[in-house]
């Protein structure tokens, strides 16, 4: 299983929700069905249908579309399914694909009924999606050799197979890829009730320790995404270890989550600067997404797809026709003056 880990140190932070080198060992913690897969309920549901319905028709379940922000369970799901299907899973992303030989190296070495996984779709190259049309709809893809007036066109029948598509901005695929999608599910973040559970199963597994307001801290801290909820479990039980009896109680939990500067609602670093940005520069807004980013040294992109999700669910922001404009929330929660 191959997983791209974010390598720029800047974003390193313990609230990333991108998968970082330390989440090397999260597939240990990947429920394998859809039985232990907490929260999700409607996807859950509809997946169910459809797998139960693709096994008593002895077919391969249609293509699946899986957007939602990082850390919510894309990978995890694209391998239930594979594991339901009874099928093997195959698993790649768009960055990946550097060559159209890659993609159909990958299709044609597909078996009957196996799930090919692309996480990132959104950045597969576009000349290569056109191979995917109809990979996808025929089960077939038509090469092309050699060059010029000697060319020839080799036609190649695949397999019968599922793609998974992982998107964090569904989009930003074109028209045509989306439509191919039978099944397109959408990722909500998660309760902090679902987050307690997912933290429970977690704690068991890895051995460690916890009280119930210990594990209801961390989970209200871990901005509804269950790979943040995991990642902050591992680093509050070193201070357990470290400074008290080895116990995730609530007091490790708060004393070794304001050590992370995690505030007492998820809220890191950079978030805080975001918001006081907004506040400070922009009078509270509207401000450009381009324009924050290049105030805050950030990407747009991360700006968009991992901190704003959070911020707009929680009440902090909210999004205009003219930009991004801070609440009363987020006055408070910073202590400034909220003047109207
Ligand atoms: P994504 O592909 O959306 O970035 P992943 O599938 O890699 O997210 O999930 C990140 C981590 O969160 C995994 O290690 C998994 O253990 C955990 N996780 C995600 N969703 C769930 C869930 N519904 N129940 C339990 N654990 C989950």
């Amino acid at each position: 299983m191959s997983i791209n880990f974010s390598e720029d140190a800047e974003h390193e932070q313990i609230t990333s929700a991108s998968a970082l080198l330390e989440d090397a060992n999260e597939s240990s913690l990947r429920p394998k069905t859809l039985a232990e897969y907490i929260g999700q309920e409607k996807a859950k549901k509809n997946l169910r249908v459809f797998i139960e319905a693709a096994k008593r028709r002895n077919e391969p379940l249609d293509h699946v579309l899986l957007h939602g922000p990082p850390g919510l369970g894309k990978t995890t799901l694209a391998g239930i399914i594979a594991n339901e299907l009874g099928v093997n899973i195959r698993i790649t992303s768009g960055p990946a694909i550097e060559k159209a030989g890659d993609l159909v190296a990958l299709l044609t070495n597909l078996s009957t009924g196996d799930v090919l996984f692309l996480d990132e779709i959104h950045r597969l190259n576009r000349a290569y999606e056109e191979i995917l049309y109809p990979a996808m709809e025929d089960f077939a893809i038509d090469i092309i050799l050699g060059k010029g007036p000697s060319a020839n066109s080799l036609h190649l029948e695949l397999p019968k197979f599922t793609l998974i598509g992982a998107t964090t901005r569904a989009g930003q695929l074109t028209a045509p890829l989306r439509d191919r999608f039978g099944v397109n599910l959408r990722l909500e973040l998660y309760n902090v009730n679902e987050l307690e559970l997912i933290l429970d199963r977690s704690a068991k597994i890895l051995g460690i320790k916890t009280d119930r307001e210990g594990i209801h801290e961390i989970a209200a801290r871990s901005r509804g995404t269950p790979r943040i909820a995991n990642r902050l479990l591992k680093r509050v039980r070193d201070f357990a270890e470290v400074e008290s009896n080895g116990i995730i109680s609530l007091q490790v939990a708060c004393d070794a989550l304001n050590a992370l500067e995690v505030d007492n609602d998820g809220l890191d670093s950079l978030d805080r600067r975001m918001l006081r940005s907004i506040i400070e520069l922009y009078n509270g807004g509207p401000v450009g997404l381009d324009t924050l980013a290049a105030t805050i040294n950030e990407e747009t992109i991360t700006l968009e797809d991992v901190y704003e999700p959070y911020l707009l669910q929680q009440g902090y922001i909210i999004r205009t026709p003219r930009g991004r404009c801070v609440t009363q929330k987020a006055y408070v929660h910073l202590g400034i003056p909220y003047l109207g």
